[in-house]
This record gives structure tokens, C-alpha cells and sequence, in this order.
């Protein structure tokens, strides 16, 4: 490819509006560009790399017995009506309705075609199991789309789906997809880890998240570097410090003006884990209370899923008026409401509100004061706690969420009567999993992990093109004529080139050559007509090494294997 007729619109300043270094590059590197936000057009360079990412998919799904078919974007609103996500997805769905006034979606994801399909297609046990995959657009209202292509509103996936006659097939089918997901993410150039996650919307028994660590990332996961355990910080457990012991009987305490942990802690003189945080929390099925040890933060999504229904912070006058204190005050003794304790407050005396204002009493013993109804885990695993595996300090990383595979079970088949008949001609649910990649996060997380101050450095298997061949004057005829001949060369050699012939300042190429980030270049300067040689480097180390004109195909060739590796 000559870069004289390519479309590679290199910016030399950052744009405005990004702020992870991925977003930055892509833009900068002529890869994408924003239509609108969280809508991208991928330009030349941009869908090679995306291409190459997807021949990988394809390589490594097909090796695991994926059959790739296409489903549609658009959708009718019935089988989103039956399985209930066209009730429980809120704003997150496109919804429009056809010229009949029929409601429609945009598919976000294809449980639903899949579970459809089978129930038409799928008679006997004899014909399971299946693996049946796409590589699509998915469309979804974000929120907040932001970090370039990490979080977009429409966006390709991978999306396969398994079909089991029971359980133990499914566990084998998502084996298959684990590994296989391994297999991609390292063949990317990908560091990540494997974590457990929480279903979600998707529902079912079991899922994985594969978490490439990035402070660009929108996700967190505790991990254990001792033993491996690692999770989503959305249910990754921690055993915190035990409560340092406190004497003393329960008495209560003028406290007046403290409003905070750190303020009681400071006033009273003990530590922040030796007292207790009172949160009033507002369930659908009303109001109850929710305490962690002082030292602790809640993490609504683990009150959540142990309440099963989203749940808010109740406003100051709720407080007042369901414990009859200021939320400074407040605590678990004489409430009327179900309590709900972290299980860091199973053992221990503490300090809490005495739902008086400007008082609060020491000595209290959760479970033998007053009733806990249940114990459960409720806070924030914090870096340094103890793993619940092994007990070792466990660390808190910022991933990026570049695939995630789910369990699902009957959840969709049942609704969508996704059945077969077993060898007793019992009519069973089929048993379904559900795997998904995007694509253009692999191509983030790779950019957020391999570059430097002046660019991206491509791993070699998503690299847009393989080698930069640089003449650093296309006016001088001779190292024009080398440069081409040793472009159709490493062509004939196999290699993928990107030949620089344009009359730029020699500054301007060097810069759009580290930026785009080429695993290999090979520079056509001022050593050609002195020493017959031309330069050769890879983007990561950066160190010309002289090479004979006639050796270069043969240096590049060995670079490529190592870079290969
Ligand atoms: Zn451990």
C-alpha cells in the first residue's frame, strides 16, 4: 500500500474530547472517527485491524465447532415480550415501532433470535449439542458513551451461543469457550485476566468476565496474586482486619455536632472499625436498614442482588421520619425496619447512632442488641484485605471488560420453548450458554497496553499493516527506486507493506510512522548511497539496525517470527 493514495488522516494534536490514550490514538492515527456520540466510522486502517481481529474469532470459534450464521439488528417486540427483557431492559433498548405501529427493537444482543430458532429447528437430543455464532452490529442506548470505541452505542460483537441437552453439556461447552477466549486474547497480544462476574441481564447460573487491566478501564476486580482467585469489585469478596476489641458497657454518649465516621471516631477515640455505619436504604418492598463497620463502604450492587431488586439512598426526611433521628444519628438500636448486616459486624462491640440527635452509644453487639436479619457481604472489597480463598492481601486493578461468557440454563428456552425430545421422547428444555467478544475493545485494550509517548506498538497479529518502508526523501531517485523494490519484495515474502512515498519533511514521516505504530520499519536514508544499507527496527524497541538492501527481506522475516511469538 502507498501511503500517497491511502486514506490515513493522521492529526498531529490531540482531540479535544478524548481522554483515554486509546481514544486519543485511534483518532489521531487516522483510525476512526465520531459521526455522533458513541457512533464511530472506522476508516481504512482502523477495519484492518478490526478484520484482523475477527479472522482470529472466527479461527478460534470455528476450532471449538462454531458455525457461523447472521442474524438480524432489527427485531419484532414478541420475543423480547416473552423471554421479559422487553420489560426488564429499561432505556439501554432502541425501541421504534414499523409503519403498521407493530413495536420493534434494535437487537442489543441475541438470546432471544437463538432460543426463537431453536425452538422451530430443534426437535431431538440427537441433534444437540450446537454452537452457533455471529459477528454483527449491536446496538444500545448508553448512558454515558465515552472512551472512544470502549463504550459505544453501537458496536460489533462476537456473540455465540450454546445449545446442550443438560447442564454437563453446558459446563463443557463453556469450558470450550473459556479456553478458547484464552486462546484469542493472548493471540491479540492481550494481558488479562479471567474473573467471576454477576450475570446480570443476562441472567443464569454462572459467568466469567475477561478483564484486560487498564487505568482506561470502566470496570474494577480484586485479585488474589497468591492463590488466582480474582472477581468483578461488583461481588469480589474480602476479609477484612477483625474489629479491634473495645471494654465497656453500652452507655450512650453526647456526641453533639458529629455528623461523620471520621468525626465520631475522632470524638470518641476510637478507630473507624469499631464503629458502625447506619444506611437507610429504600427497596420496592419499603424502607430497611443497612449497616457496614465503619471502615467500610457498601456496594449497592452486592444490596442489590441479596434484595433482588434495585434499591435507593433514602432522602434525609425518610430518615427522620422512619428512625426519628438526623442522619448523623441514626443507628440499628429500637428501628422497625429489617436490618441488614456486612459480615464484618458478626463479632465485635461498636459504636453507632442512638436515633437520638447528637448522641450515640458504645457497647452495642450486632445480633445481641438488636436483631440482625440477615447477615450478609455487603462492602466494597478493598486493596490489602484478605483473599476468601487463601487469606493473603488481595490487590484492586482498573480492567477493561474485553469478553464475558454466561450460563444460562432454561432462562430463555423455557419462555421461547426452545425444547427437544430426549432419548425417552421426553420433551426437556434445551440448555443454553452465551459468549461474547467485541472486537473493537480488543483493539482499545491492545492500544492501551502497547504504546508510548509518540504512538500506538501494534502486537504483530492486529498490526493494520506489517512493515513501514520509509524513503526518507522520495525526491532522491535512488532510495524511491529501493524502497519500492524492497516493498515488492517483502510483498512476494508474504509481508503486508506500507510504503510512505510521500514528499514530506522527513520529521513529519518519522512522527506518523510511531504513531501508527507498524510492528516493523524499514528507513531508506542517507546510509543507502553511502554503505548500500537501509535501516531496519521494530516500533518497541526502536534501534536501527544497518542492513544490506539484500538482506532486508531475510531480517524482516526473522523480526516477524519473533514479533510472531
Ligand atoms: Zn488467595
Amino acid at each position: 500500500m502507498r501511503w500517497s493514495r491511502a486514506f490515513i488522516p493522521t492529526l498531529r494534536e490531540d482531540p479535544a474530547e478524548a481522554e483515554a490514550i486509546s481514544h486519543r490514538l485511534m483518532v489521531r492515527a487516522g483510525l476512526v472517527r465520531q459521526l455522533a456520540a458513541g457512533i464511530y466510522v472506522y476508516l481504512p486502517m482502523g477495519q484492518r485491524v478490526i478484520d484482523k481481529i475477527n479472522r482470529i474469532l472466527r479461527e478460534e470459534i470455528d476450532a471449538i465447532g462454531g458455525q457461523e450464521m447472521t442474524m438480524p439488528v432489527l427485531h419484532p417486540a414478541e420475543i423480547w415480550q416473552t423471554s421479559g427483557r422487553w420489560h426488564d431492559i429499561k432505556e439501554e433498548m432502541f425501541r421504534l415501532k414499523d409503519r403498521n405501529q407493530r413495536d420493534m427493537c434494535l437487537g442489543m444482543t441475541h438470546e432471544e433470535v437463538i432460543a426463537w430458532l431453536a425452538s422451530r429447528e430443534i426437535r431431538s437430543y440427537r441433534e444437540l449439542p450446537q454452537i452457533w455464532y455471529q459477528i454483527q452490529t449491536k446496538e444500545r442506548d448508553e448512558a454515558r458513551p465515552r472512551s472512544g470505541v470502549l463504550r459505544t452505542r453501537e458496536f460489533w460483537m462476537k456473540d455465540s451461543y450454546t445449545l446442550d441437552v443438560d447442564e454437563a453439556g453446558l459446563g463443557k461447552a463453556y469450558d470450550l469457550h473459556k479456553e478458547a477466549y484464552a486462546r484469542i486474547f493472548g493471540r491479540c497480544g492481550l494481558t488479562f485476566y479471567v474473573v467471576e462476574s454477576d450475570p446480570g441481564m443476562m441472567g443464569g447460573a454462572g459467568a466469567h468476565e475477561f478483564m484486560a487491566p487498564s487505568p482506561a478501564g470502566e470496570d474494577e476486580i480484586a485479585r488474589c496474586p497468591a492463590c488466582g482467585y480474582a472477581a468483578n469489585i461488583e461481588l469480589a469478596r474480602s476479609v477484612p482486619a477483625p474489629t479491634p476489641a473495645a471494654a465497656g458497657p453500652r452507655e450512650e454518649v453526647a456526641t453533639p455536632g458529629v455528623r461523620t465516621i471520621a468525626e465520631l471516631a475522632g470524638f470518641l477515640g476510637v478507630e473507624p472499625a469499631q464503629t458502625i455505619k447506619t444506611l437507610l436504604s429504600v427497596a420496592p418492598d419499603g424502607p430497611v436498614l443497612v449497616l457496614v463497620r465503619g471502615d467500610q463502604q457498601l456496594h449497592e450492587k452486592k444490596l442489590a442482588r441479596l434484595l433482588k431488586a434495585e434499591v435507593r439512598p433514602a432522602h434525609p426526611d425518610e430518615v427522620r421520619e422512619t428512625l426519628g433521628a438526623p442522619v448523623g444519628s441514626v443507628g440499628p438500636m429500637g428501628a422497625r425496619v429489617p436490618i441488614l448486616a456486612d459480615e464484618a459486624l458478626r463479632d465485635g462491640v461498636y459504636v453507632a447512632g442512638a436515633n437520638r440527635e447528637g448522641y450515640h452509644l458504645r457497647g452495642v453487639r450486632p445480633g445481641t442488641d438488636f436483631t440482625v436479619t440477615t447477615f450478609a457481604d455487603l462492602h466494597v472489597a478493598q486493596a490489602g484485605e484478605g483473599c476468601p480463598q487463601c487469606g493473603k492481601p488481595i490487590v484492586v486493578e482498573r480492567v477493561i471488560e474485553v469478553g464475558n461468557i454466561f450460563k444460562l440454563g432454561t432462562k430463555y428456552s423455557v419462555p421461547l420453548k426452545a425444547v427437544y425430545l430426549d432419548e425417552h421422547g421426553r420433551e426437556r428444555p434445551i440448555v443454553m450458554g452465551s459468549y461474547g467478544i467485541g472486537p473493537a475493545r480488543i483493539a482499545a485494550a491492545a492500544i492501551e497496553q502497547h504504546h508510548d509517548a509518540d504512538g500506538i506498538i501494534w502486537p504483530w497479529a492486529i498490526a493494520p499493516l506489517q512493515v513501514h518502508i520509509l524513503p526518507v526523501n522520495v525526491k532522491d531517485a535512488a532510495m524511491l527506486e529501493t524502497a519500492e523494490a524492497l516493498g515488492r519484495d517483502l510483498q512476494a515474502a508474504g509481508l503486508e507493506t506500507l510504503l510512505d512515498d510521500r514528499d514530506e519533511r522527513p520529521g513529519v514521516k518519522f512522527k506518523d510512522a510511531d504513531l501508527l505504530g507498524l510492528p516493523i520499519r524499514v528507513t531508506v536514508g542517507a546510509l543507502l548511497a553511502r554503505e548500500g544499507k537501509v535501516e531496519v527496527r521494530t516500533r518497541r524497541e526502536r534501534q536501527d539496525i544497518p542492513v544490506p538492501a539484500a538482506a532486508v527481506v531475510e531480517r524482516v522475516r526473522e523480526l516477524a517470527e519473533r514479533l510472531a511469538r
